[in-house]
């Protein structure tokens, strides 16, 4: 496979440069075509900081006949709401209905595009993701399952395009990349991660005002209710043929009970899976009654990526998803019963 030197690998040269065709084939003006970029439902970082870092880069070089979206409630989490290029984004219902182009990011399947789904029929569909299960549902599938984060594609692209860097780019797509490493934390915070963070602070945004406002600011709600939640988890050394299981839920009326929104449980994840005695950590999350959005994380022993797609989600290999039913023990127990086939 021939791959762009210093883009992020899995992506042929082929689909590069159809994807820089495509963008560069446009009309700009207010009166240019349509160009719809979407991001996944409950969007995340970097599904949020990859998509409008991409749109202010369009708008920048004269696209500027161009909506953002993403399927469901239009609701942002708060530490996103003053994102540079919030102003692009629209309900899901003000979505163009014939564009020219259609942009994806951080999408793995169609599934998480939710009724933008029709969308798909566009003439030109392209799809910016890093997920290894990503369905290649595009006409061209910028796919690097290797990359840190969707950021790391769009980063590619936009080199490709000969786009620079400005600092409200870098600030979206250092949200992007911070949020999808754990803030550089994890396996895949690569030199190449580095490296794109260091361009991007070039730039002159300031990663510890953004830090706190994206990572460590939250409702006092907020924080009685993880308490409530993490006080209820439970552990199970034996699963996962003995590396363990912890696991904790939270439902509609906790969320209620602290006058808090469906994304602040997101986070909580991450003091679950830091249980020295589990490898395995899930949080089940109530969405309507008897549905809940499940979080995986593994620290090696598992495939969680496997559990989910088994089960209907999908994922990377330490930390994927998918839609319970039942009790949130059934739905535990549904997990834990899927970990031994799924050992790495
Ligand atoms: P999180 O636990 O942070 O919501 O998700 C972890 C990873 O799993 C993310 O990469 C996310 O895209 C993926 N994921 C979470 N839920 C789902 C789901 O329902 N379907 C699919 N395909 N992926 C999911
Ligand atoms: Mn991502």
């Amino acid at each position: 496979m021939t791959t762009t030197s210093g883009a992020p690998g899995g992506v042929t040269e082929a689909e590069w440069s159809a994807a820089a065709e495509a963008v560069r084939g446009l009309a700009p003006g207010p009166a240019g075509d349509e160009v719809q970029l979407i991001c996944h439902v409950n969007p995340d970082g970097d599904a949020l900081g990859s998509m409008l870092g991409f749109a202010l880069a369009l708008r920048k070089q004269g696209i500027t006949n161009l909506r953002a979206t993403f399927a469901g409630d239009f609701e942002l989490p708060t530490p996103y709401q003053d994102l540079p290029g919030t102003d692009l984004l629209v309900p899901e219902q003000e979505a163009f209905h014939d564009p020219a182009l259609v942009m994806t990011f951080d999408v793995a399947a169609e599934s998480r595009l939710g009724d933008l789904v029709r969308l798909l029929a566009a003439p030109c569909v392209v799809v910016l993701d890093h997920h290894a299960s990503n369905t290649r549902f595009g006409h061209v599938n910028l796919v690097a399952p290797r990359a840190a984060a969707t950021s790391v594609v769009v980063d590619a692209l936009l080199g490709r395009l000969g786009i620079p860097l400005d600092r409200e780019m870098a600030e979206c797509l250092y949200v992007a990349l911070a949020t999808d490493t754990g803030s550089f934390k994890f396996d895949m915070t690569t030199p190449e991660v580095h490296e794109l963070a260091a361009r991007l602070i070039a730039t002159g945004i300031s990663p510890g005002d953004i830090s706190r406002r994206i990572f460590d600011t939250r409702p006092f709600g907020a924080m009685k209710l993880a308490g409530e939640v993490l006080e209820r988890a439970t552990l199970d050394r034996s699963a996962a043929a003995g590396r363990g299981m912890v696991w904790t839920y939270a439902t509609q009326a906790d969320l209620a009970r602290h006058d808090q929104r469906p994304y602040i449980l997101d986070t909580l994840i991450d003091p679950v899976r830091s249980v020295a005695e589990a490898d395995v950590a899930v949080v089940i999350k109530e969405t309507v009654q008897g549905d809940w959005s499940v979080s995986l994380r593994s620290k090696g022993a598992v495939d969680v990526s496997r559990v989910a797609v088994a089960l209907g989600g999908g994922g990377h290999r330490l930390a994927a998803g998918f839609t319970g039913h039942g009790t949130p023990q059934e739905v535990a127990a549904t997990v834990m019963a899927h970990l031994d086939a799924n050992l790495i």
